[in-house]
């Protein structure tokens, strides 16, 4: 591996007043200057001290693992993962560093950030076979302990089997990969999140040469067990357990296959694992399984939704609770409700326009461009109503060779364990027949492997006044897409009568994807009746 290129051209030492250990009793001693020196040897971007030229032992820092602190003008503390290789006894290391002015304080603390910064560039492109010297891009970005729940849940059997009982996802994977031999017949695979190892599975009935089945959880176990129970497909694929943002695979793939998707596409976060996946493992030109997504959105109009929502703060509203007064919670309480996205299956004739989509093509984002998603929202009402907030779903294209297969999780489709979400407004907006909503879903991608929405949703004036261009309405709220409302135990059944047509509102007004190849989701079947919460 190539050292840490940018080191040779800088300014690289400092000297300092005095460096201290925390945990121990090693200080510099005052009598002469400390030096402080960035370096990159075998390619590890790390900070060293030394005092008579000597190198002080035991004060190593690497770059990669560590974060610096401002304590005071002059004195900074550094705290940076033990590089014990024993990973299950890692503990932290703080070292507090004394400058002799602000000014060589400012100036150390920028090396060491644009450094730390080269460093993890490096770091995170190696060539496949290296070992990466920093933390890896999942660790990075992720509350480890969120990393340990999601990985915990999906270690578990009631989980996968969830999924595998959704046959309209597993079954759509099932058809796109079967129907699309051609794609896999003798090509390399990656299962980016293998699970149980299904389509890693369905991959090789296609006749794929080799499958590497990529899980971090401890299913992986698991699907060494399922695969090793199916030796004619099995002995073609290699279970890895490890993140994909860390393992190594000796060759790199013709194709990924892989179902990151949350509810609303993004949910989880696991997408940009699934783009992390291609730029490492991926041939140029390679395919992937699927290629793009879509989210799809609508504005609502829900009565009932939004009163029981609504009415869960009620209970804040009580004066007399064993005595307590509990009102001045009632504000928060019906904040925090209103914060919660709403999953459930609803029926598409709630929609008071036709829908709009965003294209996330997976073969061409970059992996940062999932961190924030910003939708510019416009509709024309097709019915004057109240409206309550947004609705949203997605789909995922399979672009075989042979055949083109969207897998829908759209409202009136036959329903997926994903069901749909609907970010309720606290205010609600009125508006008439033909009048143009407008708005923004601006979602910020968290720590917690989440997102924070914001949505304002606009209604413009009508009638006279309308070409001033003022804007009459306007509702906004802030939800976590990691804390939703299942509201699946209240299934709301929904029937057509016989001489009601479907809702017409479902053409897309933006549907640059659409071709007469796709098919289009049916848009009547009653839901099924699979219920519970799920991450996915
Ligand atoms: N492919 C399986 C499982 C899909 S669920 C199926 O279709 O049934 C997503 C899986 O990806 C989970 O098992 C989860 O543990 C795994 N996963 C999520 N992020 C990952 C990552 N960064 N590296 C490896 N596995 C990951």
């Amino acid at each position: 591996m190539e050292g840490s290129a940018g080191l040779k051209h800088k300014h690289l030492e400092f000297t300092l007043a005095t460096v201290s250990e925390l945990s121990s009793s090693l200080t510099s001693s005052s009598s002469t200057p400390v030096i402080a020196r960035f370096s990159a040897d075998g390619g590890v971007a790390q900070l060293r001290f030394h005092q008579d030229s000597k190198f002080i032992d035991g004060f190593n820092v690497y770059l990669g693992t560590s974060q610096i602190f401002k304590l005071g003008p002059v004195q900074s503390l550094c705290v940076s993962k033990s590089c014990d290789t024993n990973k299950e006894k890692s503990y932290s290391r703080g070292v507090t560093i004394q400058f002799r002015n602000e000014e060589e304080s400012r100036d150390f603390h920028s090396a060491f950030e644009q450094l730390q910064k080269e460093d993890d560039i490096q770091g995170t492109h190696l060539p496949n076979g290296a070992i990466s010297a920093s933390k890896s891009k999942f660790d990075n970005k992720i509350e480890p302990s969120s990393a340990k729940m999601y990985f915990h849940y999906y270690g578990q059997l009631l989980h996968q089997q969830n999924m595998l009982q959704d046959y309209v996802r597993t079954g759509t994977y099932y058809a796109a990969v079967i129907e699309n031999r051609a794609d896999f017949m003798g090509r390399v695979v990656v299962d980016v999140g293998a699970g149980s190892g299904i389509l890693s599975l369905f991959a090789a009935q296609a006749g794929a040469k080799h499958v590497y089945a990529v899980e971090a959880s401890e299913m992986a176990e698991y699907a060494r067990k399922l695969i090793a129970g199916n030796p004619t497909l099995g002995q073609r694929i290699t279970v890895i357990k490890g993140k994909v943002e860390e393992v190594e695979l000796p060759e790199k793939v013709d194709i990924l296959i892989s179902e990151p998707m949350g509810t609303l596409l993004v949910n989880e976060r696991m997408l940009e694992s699934y783009i992390i996946a291609r730029d490492r493992f991926l041939v140029p030109n390679g395919k992937m399984f699927p290629s793009i997504g879509r989210i799809h959105l609508a504005p609502f109009s829900d009565e009932y939704l939004f009163v029981e929502i609504a009415n869960k703060a009620l209970f804040w509203q009580q004066q007399n609770y064993y005595g307590v007064d509990l009102r001045p919670l009632y504000g928060s309480a019906f904040q925090g409700y209103f914060s919660q996205p709403v999953v459930d299956a609803f029926d598409p004739r709630l929609l008071v326009s036709p829908p709009i989509c965003h294209v996330i093509d997976f073969n061409e984002i970059k992996e940062d461009d999932l961190y924030e998603i910003d939708i510019p929202l416009k509709f024309i009402a097709s019915v004057g109503t109240r409206v309550h907030g947004l609705a949203c779903w997605f789909d995922v294209l399979f672009n075989g060779s042979s055949v083109q297969r969207w897998l829908t999780t759209a409202p009136g489709a036959p329903t997926t364990h994903w069901y749909q979400i609907r970010c309720v407004l606290s205010q609600p907006i009125y508006v008439m027949a033909g009048q143009e909503i407008t708005g923004r879903l601006h979602m910020i991608a968290h720590n917690a492997q989440s997102y924070t929405i914001h949505l304002t949703l606009s209604a413009k004036m009508w009638g006279p006044g309308a070409e001033q261009g003022g804007i009459l309405q306007t509702s906004s709220c802030k939800l976590d897409l990691k804390e939703p409302y299942y509201r699946m135990s209240q299934p709301q059944p929904y029937t057509l009568a016989q001489d009601q047509q479907p809702h017409q509102l479902l053409q897309a007004q933006d549907t640059p994807l659409h071709t007469d190849d796709l098919e289009e989701p049916e848009l009547l079947n009653e839901p099924s009746e699979n219920s519970g919460a799920q991450l996915q």
